[in-house]
């Protein structure tokens, strides 16, 4: 008799694809008119951008953004033709005959980079799509209010450029009534009538929910497709999409106290009952957690006490009735009694960098079609 992946694995992952594909609708019905892209950069935020990408697709979606050239060659096959991969960190230095190559569309950053493109069309004979992101305020990627300027003043740099999109992005969206959002989407305006006619693009998940006037022609939602909330401020409004697992190896009953884990950092206040779980920091279980994350099983919460180690985390059994765990039990760490937020809040950390790190040792379970 053999078992399963899932059945073997000490910690199993549950990514429902329903929930991202419903998550993208509710977005889109938002959205109103405007088009609802789908970012899934950094593998789909960890879950898996060749079974996201599809799914998205299977939806409607048809457009696409990754950062890398290397993650729109990998999603390429997976997607159907009519569909348009952005790069959103650009065009690098020798990279643009690869990037006309895999089909991908560019997110030029700079003038070095508009003029790197323009060169390849006039080499290749023929026009080349490419996206302008221009900086509204956050200094990070995009041309300069001076570099548009100059852009304006001649028009011939764009020879050969088809422009698809004109985009900016939002510095502080998930803070709805800081001020940054208004001057951004001011500047971001200004921009866009200096350059071609072409349609336009500021939103991110949360800049979807600053009003329709952020909406613009089409909108980049990543996290709150995967469940993280946009609103931070409030309830959140999209579906859970992950699960996470964990497995009990042993059980143990330690005297008043006993100290566990590494450093020996936490102590039995009076006697207890401790589970070990196989699911460590080596699986992206953050080791900020240590001390200050929890399991759940039923509704009931169990503290992580001591350090999360490489392998395994040490948790609290005490408030379920005796019996009730064992060796093979599985504990939910990420769930609906402790959703990715709350994991984050737990860490120290945003619901972003908890997806990301989802670590590949896990059971990796796909539900819902596609
Ligand atoms: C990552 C990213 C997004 C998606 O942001 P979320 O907050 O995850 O919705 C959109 N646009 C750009 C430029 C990005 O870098």
């Amino acid at each position: 008799m053999t078992t399963s992946a899932s059945d073997r694995a000490g910690a199993i992952l549950t990514i429902d694809l329903d929930a991202i594909a419903e998550n993208w609708r509710r977005l889109r019905s938002r959205l109103g008119g405007a088009t609802c892209a789908g970012v899934v950069k950094a593998d789909a935020y960890g879950l898996g951008a060749t079974r996201v990408g599809p799914r998205l697709a299977a939806e409607g979606c048809r457009e696409f953004f990754v950062a890398h050239l290397d993650e729109a060659a990998s999603l390429r096959p997976c997607l159907p033709e009519d569909a348009r991969i952005h790069v959103l960190n650009g065009l690098m230095p020798g990279a643009e005959a690869d990037c006309a190559a895999i089909g991908a569309v560019p997110v030029l950053n700079g003038r070095d980079q508009v003029d790197r493109w323009r060169s390849l069309a006039a080499r290749l004979g023929r026009s080349l799509p490419a996206a302008i992101q221009v900086d509204s305020g956050m200094n990070r990627l995009g041309l300069s209010p001076r570099e548009v300027e100059d852009l304006a003043d001649d028009p011939a740099a764009l020879d050969g450029i088809e422009v698809t999109l004109v985009m900016s992005h939002l510095a502080c969206a998930d803070e709805k009534d800081n001020p940054v959002n208004v001057a951004q989407l001011a500047a971001f305006e200004a921009a866009r009538r200096r350059l071609p006619a072409a349609p336009a693009s500021l939103a991110n998940s949360s800049g979807i929910f600053l009003g329709t006037n952020f909406h613009f022609d089409l909108a980049r939602p990543g996290a709150s497709l995967y469940g993280v909330n946009p609103t931070p401020h409030a309830a959140n409004p999209m579906r859970g999409v992950v699960r996470l697992q964990g497995r009990v190896i042993q059980t143990r009953e330690v005297p008043s106290g006993s100290g566990v884990g590494y450093g020996l950092t936490w102590t039995a206040p009076a006697p207890a009952r401790l589970a070990t779980v196989s699911v460590g920091y080596a699986d992206g279980y953050l080791r900020s957690l240590s001390g200050r994350g929890s399991a759940w099983r039923d509704g009931t919460r169990l503290p992580i006490v001591g350090r999360v180690s490489m392998d395994t985390i040490t948790i609290d059994i005490g408030p379920l009735p005796e019996g009730a765990i064992g060796p093979g039990t599985l504990v939910d760490l990420i769930g609906p009694d402790h959703d990715i937020d709350a994991v984050a809040t737990d860490a120290g950390t945003i619901g972003y960098e908890i997806l990301t790190s989802l670590g590949t040792r896990y059971a990796r379970v796909y539900t819902g079609g596609a």
